[in-house]
C-alpha cells in the first residue's frame, strides 16, 4: 500500500507545483488580514472536488474582522466507510508583510531551481500544499479507509490565531470527540517534529515623572532616566537570571533553550516628529516613558513566577529612588505546551519519517508559539504536533521559498502516517 501511496505522491508532482504557486498567487497579507474569502473558496473548490464537505466559517467580532476584512476560515471534512479516528491537518492561510529586499515577485510563484518563491512559501503555503497532495494521494490509494481527514485553512495564525483556531476550538472544532490527531504543516524541515513551544507574557511598564522646561530639568523629574534605572536593574539582576534557567525541552535554536526577554520598544517624552517635519523638538522633561518587554518562558517554569520576578525588578528600582513611581499592564500571555513523545501522532509521524527518509526523527520545540496553543488549552486536545517541510529560518524572509523535493518528501510522511492511522478495518 505504502508503495502505491509514493508512486501516487510522485506523480502529483505538478499538481503540486501548480497548488502551492495558485496559493501564493492569492496575497493574504496579515494584517491587515486580506483575501481569506477568495483563498477559502479556492480550497474549498478544489476539496470538494476530492469529495470533501465544506464549512465556510467567518470568525465574527474577532480582532481585526471587518466587513472589509472578514476572518474566513475554511474546514474541510471526509468521512471513511467506517467509524475511526479523524485526522486534522490544520494550516494558517495568512502571510506577514513582504519587507524589502526581494529578488523575485513575492506573490509570483516563481519556480526555479527546484524551489518556489513567494511570501507564504515555507511559512506556510508550501505546507498546505504538500497536506493537501499527500490526503489526495491517500484517498486515490486507499478509497475504503476509516474515520476521517480532516484539512483546515485559517486565518491570523501570525496575529495570534484569535480570529482563526481560536475562534474554531471555540466552536467545537478541535474537541477531541471530533478530532483526534493534529498535524500543523508549519516549516520545521522534514526530518522534525515539533512538540509545542515556549511560554509568552508581554507587559508594558510606564515610568511616571514631571514635566518642566529643559533648560530647568531639576524643576521637574525626567520618567526616561527612571526608565533608565528600570534598565540597569534588569542588566545586572534579570537578565543574568533569566540565562541560568535552563530547560528540558528540545527548543531549536539551541539558544532558546532557556528564558529569554526582549525589549520591543521604549517611547518615551515628545512623539518622534513624522519624517516630513522640519522643525525642532520643544525642550520638555518627559512625564512618561513607557517599555515593552517580550518575556518568553519554559515549561519548568509557571507564569506567576515569571510575573513576580519581573515586578521584584521594578520593587528593586523603588527602593533605591524616591520620587519612582511606575505601572505594570500585561499585555499578552500563552502557557508554554509539548506533547508527550509517547503520544499517537508523534509516534506514527516519526516511524513515517524513518520508513520515507531512511533516518530517525528529530524531535524539537519551537521558541515562538504557535496555533497548538489554542489547540491545546481551548480545544484541549494534546495529541497535536507541527510537522511540515520547507526551513524555519527562511520564514518572514525576503526571497521565502519552499522546495519541491522537500513538499514531496513531507507529503509522503503525511500520507504514510494516514495509512497507518486510518487504514485499519
Ligand atoms: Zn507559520
Amino acid at each position: 500500500m505504502a508503495e502505491q501511496l509514493i508512486r501516487e505522491i510522485d506523480e502529483r508532482r505538478d499538481d503540486l507545483v501548480v497548488l502551492t504557486q495558485e496559493l501564493l498567487r492569492i496575497p493574504t497579507l496579515n494584517p491587515p488580514g486580506e483575501n481569506y474569502r477568495e483563498i477559502c473558496d479556492y480550497l474549498a473548490r478544489r476539496l470538494k472536488k476530492s469529495g470533501f464537505e465544506i464549512d465556510l466559517v467567518r470568525a465574527f467580532g474577532t480582532p481585526g474582522d471587518s466587513d472589509k476584512y472578514p476572518r474566513w476560515n475554511v474546514i474541510a471534512r471526509r468521512d471513511g466507510k467506517r467509524s475511526g479516528e479523524c485526522v486534522h491537518f490544520n494550516s494558517h492561510i495568512d502571510v506577514v508583510d513582504v519587507g524589502h529586499g526581494w529578488s523575485k515577485d513575492p506573490f509570483g510563484g516563481e519556480l526555479e531551481d527546484g524551489k518556489i518563491y513567494g511570501r507564504g512559501a515555507c511559512d506556510m503555503k508550501g505546507g498546505l500544499a504538500a497536506s493537501i497532495i499527500a490526503v489526495e494521494a491517500f484517498l486515490a490509494t486507499l478509497p475504503d479507509f476509516s474515520g476521517a481527514i480532516e484539512v483546515s485553512g485559517t486565518a491570523d495564525e501570525e496575529s495570534g490565531g484569535y480570529g482563526g483556531v481560536a475562534y474554531l476550538a471555540e466552536k467545537g472544532f478541535f474537541d477531541p470527540e471530533r478530532v483526534q490527531h493534529v498535524i500543523i504543516p508549519e516549516p520545521l524541515n522534514k526530518d522534525r517534529i515539533c512538540l509545542g513551544h515556549r511560554g509568552v507574557w508581554w507587559a508594558e511598564v510606564e515610568t511616571y515623572g514631571e514635566i518642566a522646561h529643559g533648560s530647568m530639568p531639576f524643576l521637574g523629574d525626567c520618567a526616561v532616566r527612571h526608565m533608565g534605572a528600570v534598565l540597569d536593574e534588569m542588566e545586572n539582576s534579570l537578565f543574568p537570571a533569566l540565562a541560568e534557567k535552563r530547560t528540558e525541552m528540545p527548543v531549536v535554536p539551541e539558544g532558546a533553550r532557556q528564558s529569554t526577554l526582549n525589549i520591543n520598544s521604549i517611547h518615551g517624552g515628545q512623539a518622534e516628529g513624522d519624517d516630513d517635519f522640519t522643525g525642532l523638538p520643544s525642550p520638555c522633561v518627559p512625564d512618561s516613558c513607557r517599555m515593552i518587554v517580550d518575556r518568553r518562558f519554559l515549561l519548568e517554569e509557571n507564569i506567576d513566577e515569571v510575573q513576580a520576578e519581573f515586578l521584584q525588578v521594578l520593587k528593586d528600582v523603588e527602593n533605591k529612588r524616591a520620587s519612582f513611581r511606575y505601572d505594570v499592564r500585561e499585555l499578552h500571555r500563552v502557557l508554554p505546551t509539548m506533547t508527550d513523545k509517547e503520544a499517537p501522532v508523534v509516534r506514527t509521524v516519526a516511524r513515517a519519517i524513518e520508513e520515507t527518509l531512511g533516518k530517525e526523527a528529530e524531535y524539537v520545540v519551537s521558541p515562538g508559539t504557535y496555533d497548538q496553543k489554542h489547540i491545546d488549552r481551548i480545544g484541549k486536545l494534546k495529541n497535536c504536533i507541527a510537522y511540515g517541510p520547507g526551513i524555519l529560518d527562511l520564514a518572514h524572509k525576503p526571497d521565502e521559498y519552499v522546495g519541491v523535493e522537500d513538499m514531496l518528501d513531507s507529503a509522503k510522511v503525511m500520507g504514510r502516517s494516514l495509512i497507518e492511522l486510518l487504514a485499519q478495518p
